[in-house]
């Protein structure tokens, strides 16, 4: 299992960014999602946080929609 963050600044688009443990990307300001084992069921737990997330493309490509 990894543990997975949500972005708390929105990007342009309006979605909150979902990343992995260890992503290059990993925004400063975010919130701690948990241990899960893949993508799906963190941006699942994102979206109750904020209902636009969407996975990072760089660390979650499978759940990233553009
Ligand atoms: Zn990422």
């Amino acid at each position: 299992m990894d543990d997975y963050f949500v972005n708390k600044n929105a990007q342009s688009n309006g979605d909150h960014e979902v990343h992995k443990s260890g992503c290059n990307w990993m925004p400063h300001y975010k919130i701690a999602l948990g241990p899960h084992l893949g993508c799906y069921s963190a941006v699942l737990a994102a979206r109750t946080h904020y209902p636009q997330s969407n996975g990072c493309a760089f660390c979650s490509p499978l759940c990233h929609t553009s």
